[in-house]
């Protein structure tokens, strides 16, 4: 779903957006407010960047800009990129075809020439004859050559297009499997990453993999004291902090709510409990501040559950024994680390 909010939630992003646009010129009209709600609710990365430019001049948004924010990023008939990268698509599949059918023709036309100064090659051909037929061939072979030269630059034109629209796509693959809030993989990205290391060769012989499964603690309290919009700002910041806290192979996502998952890849149960302990002690340290205050909220806290991948073990089972960690977490305190080999 696009607007995942719960009604208490979209209510207050509700309000604040409506405060937001009002000092703008741009019309009160579902348009702008669609907008204006994503922008506040943070939900679409791309469209926070290109507003936070536009704001960040102190420009003042009118119709037109918002038009433009609208069918650029808001807009359901699916993204620009994704609308001219089709585009794209099919223009250089017309290109390439009317390419492959040129060529066609020529290499026929060509070899029907080859053929004709062959019928022309006869038993009694005299030499001037033949002087004639040998500079009838070479100003034929130099007319294929340049038009050969014009396809193989052709050629090189449309490689370069299909390599453009390679890293466009890959760019579009990547916001697919990305949690727009917080920038880390969401469910889908993180169960990809992990069946990918999974299956690597390389990983044969390591040391195994660890999961960590992390809730932050009472969120539901942080959200209703201090607001949904703070609580979405508690969520980056511990990713933020996750993502800082691990190195190289390791990969992190947040697989709904309030809940991220870390994979270790060739890391055993000790180092996954060390690199738990680092997270769980500079989370429980940080401080949020808050959008309405100069005041910081201290003291949030997480759970974390950690499972020692079995050989050959699917995901699914690798995390259903870190949840079941996890909730021991939970029931005997929070704000602690439990193991589940
Ligand atoms: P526990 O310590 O047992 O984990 O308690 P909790 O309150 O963290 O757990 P609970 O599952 O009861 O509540 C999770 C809350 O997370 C409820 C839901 O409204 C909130 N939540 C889920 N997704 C988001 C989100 O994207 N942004 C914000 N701000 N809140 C969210
Ligand atoms: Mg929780
Ligand atoms: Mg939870």
């Amino acid at each position: 779903m696009k607007y995942p909010h719960e009604r208490n939630a979209s209510a207050e992003i509700a309000r604040i957006a409506l405060q937001k646009l009002s000092p703008h010129p741009a019309s009160l009209n579902p348009m702008s407010f669609a907008v204006w709600y994503e922008y506040i609710s943070g939900i679409n990365q791309a469209l926070s960047t290109a507003m936070d430019e536009l704001l960040r001049s102190h420009l003042k948004l009118n119709d037109e800009q918002i038009e433009q924010l609208y069918s650029e990023h808001v807009s359901e008939c699916g993204s620009r990129v994704q609308l001219t990268l089709r585009e794209d698509l099919k223009q250089l599949l017309g290109k390439l075809n009317q390419l492959t059918a040129d060529a066609d023709q020529q290499t026929t036309q060509y070899g029907n020439t080859l053929h004709d100064f062959g019928e022309r090659l006869k038993d009694d051909v005299s030499v001037a004859e033949l002087d004639l037929l040998v500079k009838d061939i070479s100003k034929d072979t130099d007319k294929m050559h340049s038009s050969m030269q014009q396809m193989h630059e052709e050629l090189e034109a449309s490689h370069r297009e299909v390599e453009r629209l390679n890293k466009e796509m890959e760019i579009l693959k990547g916001a697919a499997l990305t949690d727009p809030l917080t920038g880390v993989l969401n469910r889908r990205g993180f169960e990809a990453q992990s069946e990918a290391i999974f299956t690597d060769p390389a990983f044969e012989n390591s040391k195994g993999h660890c999961l960590l499964m992390l809730d932050v603690d009472h969120f539901k309290h942080i959200n209703d004291s201090y607001g949904h919009l703070l609580g979405d700002k508690v969520l980056a910041a511990i990713a933020h902090t996750l993502r800082i806290k691990i190195q190289g192979q390791d990969i992190v996502g947040r697989l709904g709510g309030e809940e991220f998952a870390i994979l270790l890849p060739n890391t055993r149960v000790d180092g996954a409990f060390a690199v738990a302990e680092h997270i769980r002690q500079a989370i429980e340290r940080g401080k949020i501040r808050r959008l309405d205050s100069h005041e910081s909220i201290e003291g949030i806290t997480i759970s974390i559950g950690i499972s020692a991948r079995k050989k050959g073990e699917e995901l699914q089972d690798l995390i259903a024994r870190a949840d079941k960690a996890l909730y021991t977490s939970k029931k005997e305190g929070r704000n602690r680390i439990t193991i589940l080999e």
